[in-house]
């Protein structure tokens, strides 16, 4: 999921949070993993993630925080289940499946239990790299509008500010596929929002050429 998306999701949830009355309107910005502020090619995942609105601050990863970190969440466990709350607690949600899965069976250094362990060696089959994707659209930009990380925009990701005074004379709205430029079809790991899959690439290819045979023949030509 893109940085953008998981902003989104955020926003949402933060947004259904204040409404059921659990939080007030201000939420303060939480600590991430130092590694979102890195920037390559002047982007980074906060400085996306900001763009929607949620902000981060810096994780404290000095030595010893991984200690002080797992001792303020048993306290805050521990105040959690008192009735009634007088210092702060932490409660997970059942939909934190992640966390749910994966912190209770860190592996703890036999020599300090308060720590991870960070030498284990963990049985696995397989190993995915997700290296993330930049897609090679430099020479359409002014042509065909794109999204702030490239991937160029079809149909109903075109917002008004995209689609000038020729759609317009057209009187028409892209067909599906179709880019900011008339008669310009996009598909596959280019287009913005696609699902970045073989499969998903070659569905998109063929479910275009309906697109196209419309545009060529009931006269949606620009
Ligand atoms: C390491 C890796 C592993 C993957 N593993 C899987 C997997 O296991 N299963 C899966 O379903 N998907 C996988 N994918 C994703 C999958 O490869 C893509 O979703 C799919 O190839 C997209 O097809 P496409 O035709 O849209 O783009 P591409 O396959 O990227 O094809 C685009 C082509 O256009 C060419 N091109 C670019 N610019 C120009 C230009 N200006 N002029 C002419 N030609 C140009 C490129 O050289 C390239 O040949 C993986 C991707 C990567 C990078």
């Amino acid at each position: 999921m893109l940085a953008v998306d998981i902003a989104k999701n955020i926003r949402e949830k933060e947004k259904r949070l204040r409404e059921s009355g659990l939080v007030s309107q201000s939420i303060d910005p939480g600590p991430a993993d130092s590694a979102i502020f890195e920037v390559a090619n002047g982007m980074s995942i906060a400085a996306d993630m900001a763009k929607h609105g949620v902000k981060w601050v810096t994780a404290d990863k000095s030595p010893g925080s991984r200690k002080t970190g797992a001792e303020k969440l048993r306290a805050r466990l521990t105040a959690s289940q008192q009735f009634p709350m007088e210092e702060p607690g932490i409660f997970i949600f059942e939909d934190c499946r992640q966390w749910i899965r994966c912190v209770p069976v860190l592996p703890r250094d036999p020599q300090d239990t308060d720590d991870v362990d960070s030498r284990e060696r963990l049985a696995t089959t397989a190993l995915f790299s997700f290296i993330g994707a930049e897609p090679a659209s430099e020479w359409l930009s002014g042509f065909a509008a794109l999204d702030d990380r490239g991937f160029v925009l079809t149909d109903r990701s075109l917002g008004r500010e995209h689609l000038n005074g020729r759609w317009e004379a057209l009187g028409r709205s892209p067909l599906p596929f179709e880019t900011s430029y008339p008669g310009l079809f996009a598909v596959g790991d280019v287009r913005s929002g696609s699902t970045k899959r073989v499969a998903a690439a070659v569905g998109e290819g063929s479910a275009s050429v309906r697109s196209v045979h419309d545009y060529l023949a009931f006269g949606y030509r620009a």
